[in-house]
């Protein structure tokens, strides 16, 4: 399989390049030159996380060197389940993707990213460094991933004071091989920051760069793999489609839901749910797409003005009004996260994060509205991650589970930051 640029300015190239480039060098995003078709019955006989996903990402490593790798690399990325539960008044359920070191659904895809990096052969003397961005959970997840990997440095830019003080601990908890810089900045800042890095030549020279922000490939192919059990599990269930509501900040995770959709999963409505940063919501309700500063709200790893992904929309649905067809997307404002936090916990028992409460909100005004379906509402993270803003709202202590519990008695550092291509270039450099 060949992978080009969606700006198309550059040549196809085949995965390992696209996985270890994280961005085209035109700026454009790594999208599969076609699209693999396949149904339900290419999943014979298969139920598990790991051999669905050797099964799905097959096509997507066909002619490439990690293609013989693949199944050991699902093995050790996905070992940790994705459960579909029984959610709220019983025609819906919640599909869990907090399992995982870092207590989010990121640990999918920078594990699998990571898996694929560490089989492929050194690019260079120096390390490799894997520059990332993040809103809060992905930086966690990569430095996760990477952690003590020989051959791999993980420099993750934060926006500080803008992620929950359990985020900042994980973030800045690793140490060795990761370095936490906390910029003076918003997350579209870090991620802009990010791209000059990468688009600087003279500086790739010197310290080899990738990425391992939701713009990476490694990072979106994998996530299709918990929509494939789902919608199997669903479909042999029930012989339905799988609806799904997800939470929604640069569309890595419901970019992937769409693109299983397009090859041929049994996956029905997709609904995206944006917190009060409505740049999705404003465009699917026809207005023309207008990327902007980002604000702050509970649901922050959310906190996305401009998503990254967009052009792989795009390249997915080429004609706008199509696009508009495909997918629905609401807005949710922090007040409407307070109260749905709340009231699912006294109605249901369920503890949802910041994030799978705006799910769960756009699930209400689904119900309000008359809607009978069976939805899924994606899960992205563990409450305990924001048990400032959980706890208050559901009046009990929310436990993490053990891995978070272990990370978060580890002593954690981080290093300011300003906003500037040229700090980080000489941080970098150092
Ligand atoms: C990253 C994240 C999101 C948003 O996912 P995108 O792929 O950026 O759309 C939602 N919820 C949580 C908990 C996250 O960490």
């Amino acid at each position: 399989m060949n992978y080009r640029s969606t700006r198309g300015q550059v040549p196809d190239t085949g995965l390992a390049a696209a996985l270890r480039a994280g961005l085209a060098a035109d700026g454009g995003l790594y999208v599969p030159a076609a699209l693999p078709v396949l149904g339900t019955a290419d999943f014979a006989g298969l139920t598990d996380l790991p051999a669905i996903a050797e099964r799905l990402l097959r096509p997507f490593f066909a002619d490439d060197a990690l293609a013989a790798a693949l199944p050991a690399i699902c093995r050790e990325a996905f070992d940790f389940p994705a459960p579909l539960v029984p959610f709220g008044d019983g025609s819906s359920q919640l599909l869990e993707l907090f399992h995982g070191p870092t207590a989010a659904f990121k640990d999918f895809g920078a594990r699998f990213l990571a898996a694929c990096l560490a089989r492929l052969p050194a690019p260079a003397a120096a390390p490799l460094t894997i520059l990332v961005a993040t809103s809060g959970d992905t930086g966690a997840a990569v430095a996760a991933a990477f952690h003590r990997r020989p051959g791999f440095r993980v420099v993750i830019l934060y926006p500080d004071g803008r992620v929950s003080p359990r985020q900042a601990h994980q973030l800045g908890c690793f140490g060795d091989n990761v370095l936490a810089l906390r910029v003076a900045g918003s997350f579209d800042d870090c991620q802009w920051l990010v791209k000059q890095a990468l688009a600087d030549r003279d500086l790739q020279a010197r310290v080899p760069l990738s990425s391992a922000n939701s713009i990476s490939l490694g990072r979106l192919l994998p996530q299709m793999s918990y929509y494939a059990v789902a919608a199997l599990a669903q479909a042999r269930a029930s012989g339905g489609a799988l609806d799904l509501i997800v939470p929604t900040g640069n569309l890595g995770n419901a970019l992937a839901a769409l693109l299983a959709r397009a090859i041929g999963l049994p996956i029905g409505r997709v609904a995206l749910a944006s917190n009060a940063n409505r740049v999705l919501p404003d465009f699917f309700a026809g207005a023309p797409y207008a990327p902007r500063a980002s604000v702050a709200t509970l649901a922050n790893a959310m906190d996305v003005g401009a998503p990254s992904n967009f052009e792989r929309l795009c390249w997915l649905y080429p004609d706008v009004a199509r696009l508009r067809a495909a997918v629905t997307a609401e807005a949710v404002d922090d007040a409407t996260i307070r109260a749905t936090i709340r009231t699912v916990a006294e109605r249901h028992g369920h503890v949802l994060c910041p994030h799978t409460a705006c799910a769960a909100a756009v699930l209400g005004r689904l119900r309000e509205a008359g809607d009978r379906g069976q939805w899924t509402v994606v899960a992205t993270a563990h409450p305990a991650k924001f048990e400032m803003v959980v706890e208050p709202l559901v009046g009990r202590r929310v436990e993490p589970p053990p891995a978070l519990a272990a990370l978060l008695g580890r002593v954690a550092t981080a290093e300011p930051l300003p906003a500037d291509a040229a700090a980080l270039r000489a941080r970098l450099l150092r």
